[in-house]
């Protein structure tokens, strides 16, 4: 079956596109933790990071880390969480490898980081 992120990579689906290379692709979460919370995926349609391949691990860590630089210039939070759920026991919900970046601010101890199932 085709995922939802695959769509969005073959541009069958609309997305705010935040980077994209060979490899990766990051955009914004249509449904926000926070403000600017960011999904960065590996392109190949694989489930979780224990299927991907050393060359996809290290792209989606690199895309990450550029990203969330780029997020903290932008919006200026106080942190940020990086999530990577693996499994719907740990609540993921799109089979497709992708890590959240979430956006902090002191004082927004509300913001549900994890919604399971
Ligand atoms: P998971 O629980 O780690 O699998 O997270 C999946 C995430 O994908 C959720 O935060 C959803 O809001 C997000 N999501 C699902 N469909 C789309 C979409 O079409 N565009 C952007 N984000 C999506």
């Amino acid at each position: 079956m085709t995922s939802v992120f695959t769509r969005i990579v073959r541009g069958e689906l609309p997305a705010f596109k935040l980077y994209e290379d060979d490899l990766t692709l990051a955009f914004l979460d249509i449904n926000p933790a926070a403000r600017g919370h960011t999904l960065v995926i590996a392109k190949p349609e694989l489930p979780g990071l224990l299927d991907l391949p050393p060359e996809l691990v290290a792209a989606t860590a690199l895309t990450t880390q550029r990203v969330a630089r780029a997020i903290v210039a932008a919006l200026q939070p106080d942190g940020f969480n990086i999530i990577q759920n693996n499994g719907a026991a740990a609540g993921q919900v799109v089979f497709h490898f992708h890590v959240h970046i979430i956006p902090r601010w002191d004082g927004d101890r509300s913001v549900k980081l994890w919604r399971p199932g």
